[in-house]
C-alpha cells in the first residue's frame, strides 16, 4: 500500500479492495481518476487512465522523488515502475522489459516516452559525452518513427500504426550505450485508403511542406487533392517537418538518404494520382506527365516505369513473356507498389536507426555484462464494426501477450513463494492458450489454413479459405461461422467467422484475407526499383536483382511473417523480468472530465485486470520484509515498541501479529511476512492510527 496516500483518493493498489468485484474495481478507478490520480497498482502492475490534459507530474522534481525509491514509497507512477526495472537491471544484472498495453488512444506511446525520459534523466550522472549522444539519439528516434509510423485516426490524432519494441542497452555503470528497435506489422493499407476523418501517415503531410519548399508545384494540388487536409487538426505539419528533418540529421542520416526518403514519399503521392485507361485492347496510363515525374524521383528510365506499371513478366517453363495488365490489374499493381514502397521505406528507416544506435565496441570481458531494458508499445485489442486481416493479427498478438502475462505473473508469484518457503496453492484462471493454438498451431491453426488456401492453384478465393475453416474447426469451442451456427445473430454476413477471444467475441470478415496474406508485389516493380541509379533506393530492393527465371521461392506470407515475429517477441520478453503498464482510455471524446463507465468497464474486463487482482490476492494481498514491516507497525505492540529484544525481526513480527490475533491470516517467509486478506492490513493501519 502506498502508505502516505490517504483513502480520500481511493485505494492506490487494487489488491487492497475490500472485495474483488467489478463494481468495487470500477468505483475505485473512477474515484482515483476524478481525484486526478491517474496511476494505480495491482501489485507491481501499473494501471493508467489517460487524463487527456497536461499533468504536472513528469517534471524534474517528480523524477527526483522516484529516483532509487521502492515501489510503495511514493504514489503509483510510471516512474516507479521504470525505476524498479532500472534497479533490477543495475543491481541484479537482470534484463528487464516494460510491456505497455491498452487500446488505441489509451496512452501507451505517451507512457513509453515518459519511461524513456525518466531513464534518460536518471542515468549518466557524470555527463559522459558519448552517453549523452546515445541518449539524444534514442529520444530523437521516437520523433522519426512517429512521423513515419503514426497517423491521425478517429480514435487518436497521433495513433501508432505499427508495433514497437525498443531495447535500451546499458553498460556496467548503468548508463545507456545503445539500443535496438523492432517494428511489427505496419498498417500499410493506410497509404492508399483512409476512413472518413482519418489521415495517412504524418510523413506525407510533412513532405508536402518540403515539396512547397522545393517549388515542386506540379504536385502540390495533386497532393492536396489526394489527401484533403483537415485544418482543425491539432497537428502542425510544418513544425513537425522541421523537427523530423532535424532528428534525422542528429541520428546520422546522410543528406542523400534524407533526400531519397522525401523522393519516395513524393513518388507514392504521385502514384496515387495515376489512372489507367484502355485504347482498343491496349491498357495505358492516362496521365503520362506523372510518369516523367516518377521517373525523375526514382532516378530510373521513363519507359521502365511505364512498362512496370502496364506489364507483368512471367516465366512459362523456359520462356519469358510479357503479359499486359488489365486496367484493374494495373491499378492493383500501382496500389501494391505504393504500399510496398512505404513499408520498405519504414523498415529501412528502422534498420538505419538500428545501424546507428546499436552498441559498438563493447567489450564484456572488460566492462562486464551489458544489460537491457526493453519497452514494448504495441497495439491493443481491436474490435471494429468491420474486422479484417489486420484486426485478426493484432488480436492474435494480444492473445500471445495475455498468455505471457498469465504465465509470468503466476510464475513470479510461484517463484516468490518458493524463495520464501511458503507452500503454493493452485490458482484458477482462464488460460487462453487454447485460443493461441487455434490461431497459430501448425497445420490445424487458422494461419496454416489461410496459407494452405493461398497455396491452392487455380481457384484461390476468400470463400475457399472460409470453407477450410469450417471443415477443420467445426468442433472448436472458440470458433464459429455462419455455416456452423446459422442462427447466430452476431455473425451478420455469410463471409464472417467469429473467434471467442479471451477479451470477448470478435466477428471477422474473410474478405481480403487471401490478398492481404499473399501480399503480392509484382517482380517487375522490384526490378524497376533495384535498377534505379539512386544507390539508397537501389539498396532497399536487393531482391530486384533476380531475373524472372531465377525467382523460384514463394515469399513467406504476411501471416507467417507476423506469426514468426510474434513468437520471437514473446520468447524475448519471456527471457526478461517483466513490468507491466495497463492503459485505459476513459472516453471517446478526449475529455479530461468524462469517465465513461461502460467503456472503462469493458477495458478492465479485456485487460484481465480483475483476474490479475484475484491471482495476486489468491495468494497474499500484501507482503513486506520484516524490518520494513516493523518500522511501520511496531508501535502497535508492547513487545516491539520502541524496540524489541527478540532474536530476529521475524520473531518480533510474529509476536506482534499473534498479539493482534492476525496470526491465522499470515504466512512467515524467509525474509518477508505475507498477509492474505487486505482487511488484516486495514486493521493494522487503524490500530496504528489510534496509537
Ligand atoms: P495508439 O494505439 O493509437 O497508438 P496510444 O495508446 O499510443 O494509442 P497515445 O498516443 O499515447 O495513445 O495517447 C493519445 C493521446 O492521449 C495523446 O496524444 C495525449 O493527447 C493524450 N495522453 C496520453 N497520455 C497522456 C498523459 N499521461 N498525460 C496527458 N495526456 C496524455
Ligand atoms: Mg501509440
Amino acid at each position: 500500500m502506498a502508505e502516505h496516500e490517504s483513502l480520500e483518493f481511493g485505494k492506490a493498489d487494487f489488491v487492497l479492495l475490500d472485495t474483488v468485484s467489478m463494481e468495487e474495481f470500477m468505483a475505485n478507478l473512477k474515484l482515483r481518476f476524478e481525484k486526478g490520480r491517474i496511476y494505480s497498482y495491482i501489485g507491481e502492475v501499473v494501471v493508467s487512465v489517460n487524463p487527456y490534459r497536461a499533468m504536472n507530474i513528469y517534471g524534474r522534481d517528480t523524477i527526483e522523488q522516484y529516483k532509487g525509491r521502492e515501489l510503495y514509497e511514493r504514489p503509483p507512477h510510471l516512474f516507479a515502475i521504470a525505476d524498479a526495472a532500472y534497479k533490477a537491471m543495475k543491481r541484479r544484472n537482470k534484463d528487464t522489459c516494460i510491456v505497455i498495453s491498452g487500446e488505441s488512444g489509451a496512452g501507451k506511446t505517451e507512457a513509453s516516452k515518459y519511461i524513456m525520459q525518466y531513464i534518460a534523466a536518471i542515468t549518466n550522472p557524470n555527463q559522459r559525452a558519448e552517453v549523452e549522444r546515445v541518449k539524444n539519439m534514442l529520444l530523437k528516434s521516437n520523433c522519426v518513427l512517429e512521423a513515419f509510423g503514426n497517423a491521425k485516426t478517429n480514435r487518436n490524432d497521433n495513433s501508432s500504426r505499427f508495433g514497437k519494441y525498443m531495447d535500451i542497452n546499458f553498460d556496467f555503470k548503468g548508463d545507456p550505450i545503445g539500443g535496438h528497435i523492432n517494428n511489427y506489422l505496419l498498417e500499410k493499407s493506410r497509404v492508399i485508403f483512409q476512413q472518413e476523418g482519418e489521415r495517412s501517415f504524418h510523413s506525407f503531410y510533412q513532405v508536402n511542406v518540403y515539396l512547397h519548399l522545393c517549388h515542386f508545384h506540379s504536385s502540390i494540388c495533386l497532393v492536396v487533392a489526394l489527401f484533403p487536409f483537415s485544418f482543425q487538426t491539432s497537428i502542425n505539419d510544418n513544425a513537425d517537418f522541421k523537427a523530423v528533418a532535424d532528428a534525422m540529421k542528429v541520428i546520422g542520416f546522410t543528406g542523400d538518404e534524407i533526400q531519397t526518403v522525401y523522393k519516395i514519399l513524393a513518388t507514392i503521392l504521385h502514384l496515387g494520382n495515376l489512372t489507367f485507361g484502355v485504347d482498343g485492347d491496349v491498357t495505358l496510363i492516362e496521365n503520362t506527365k506523372q510518369v516523367s515525374v516518377i521517373r525523375d524521383l526514382l532516378s530510373t528510365k521513363e519507359e521502365n516505369v511505364e512498362k512496370a506499371l502496364l506489364y507483368r513478366t512471367v516465366a512459362t517453363g523456359r520462356d519469358v513473356i510479357e503479359k499486359q495488365h488489365t486496367t484493374q490489374e494495373a491499378s492493383y499493381g500501382r496500389d501494391a507498389l505504393a504500399k510496398a514502397m512505404y513499408e520498405r521505406l519504414f523498415c529501412w528507416i528502422v534498420g538505419r536507426i538500428n545501424d546507428i544506435i546499436e552498441v559498438k565496441n563493447y567489450d564484456a570481458r572488460i566492462h562486464g555484462k551489458n544489460t537491457v531494458i526493453g519497452v514494448l508499445d504495441i497495439y491493443g485489442f481491436e474490435i471494429f464494426q468491420n474486422n479484417s486481416f489486420e484486426q485478426f493479427c493484432i488480436n492474435y498478438c494480444n492473445e500471445k501477450l495475455q498468455q505471457l502475462f498469465i504465465q509470468l505473473v503466476l510464475k513470479q508469484e510461484q517463484e516468490e513463494y518458493q524463495r520464501e518457503g511458503i507452500p503454493w496453492k493452485h490458482i484458477d484462471y482462464f488460460n487462453n492458450q487454447i485460443i493461441v493454438d487455434l490461431v497459430e498451431q501448425q497445420h490445424k491453426g487458422i494461419f496454416s489454413i489461410l496459407d494452405e488456401a493461398c497455396m491452392n492453384v487455380g481457384k484461390v478465393t476468400d470463400e475457399v479459405f472460409l470453407q477450410g475453416l469450417d471443415v477443420k474447426l467445426a468442433k472448436h469451442a472458440h470458433f464459429s461461422s455462419r455455416k456452423l451456427s446459422p442462427t447466430d445473430k452476431s455473425l451478420e454476413f455469410d463471409r464472417d467467422f467469429r473467434i471467442r477471444h479471451y477479451a470477448g467475441d470478435v466477428a471477422y470478415s474473410v474478405v481480403g484475407f487471401i490478398d492481404k496474406n499473399k501480399d503480392t508485389l509484382f517482380q517487375d516493380f522490384k526490378r524497376l526499383l533495384y535498377n534505379s541509379s539512386n544507390p539508397v533506393l537501389k539498396g532497399m530492393w536487393p531482391e530486384g536483382k533476380l531475373r524472372i527465371t531465377e525467382v523460384t521461392k514463394r515469399p513467406l506470407t504476411a501471416a507467417t511473417l507476423f506469426k514468426n515475429s510474434m513468437i520471437l517477441l514473446v520468447e524475448n520478453l519471456a527471457s526478461k523480468e517483466p513490468y507491466y503498464v495497463r492503459c485505459i482510455k476513459p472516453n471517446d471524446v478526449k475529455s479530461p472530465l468524462l469517465f465513461e463507465h461502460e467503456r472503462c468497464r469493458h477495458q478492465v474486463e479485456y485487460l484481465g485486470l480483475l483476474e490479475n487482482v484475484r491471482v495476486r490476492r489468491a495468494g497474499f494481498a500484501y507482503r513486506q520484509t520484516y524490518p520494513r514491516f516493523l518500522q511501520r507497525y511496531k508501535m502497535i505492540s508492547e513487545f516491539t515498541w520502541p524496540n524489541h529484544d527478540l532474536p530476529s525481526d521475524k520473531e518480533a513480527v510474529k509476536k506482534l501479529l499473534q498479539g493482534c490475533r492476525f496470526d491465522h491470516d499470515v504466512a512467515y517467509g524467509k525474509t518477508k511476512v505475507f498477509i492474505r486478506t487486505p482487511r488484516t492490513l486495514f486493521s493494522l493501519e487503524e490500530q496504528r492510527a489510534e496509537m
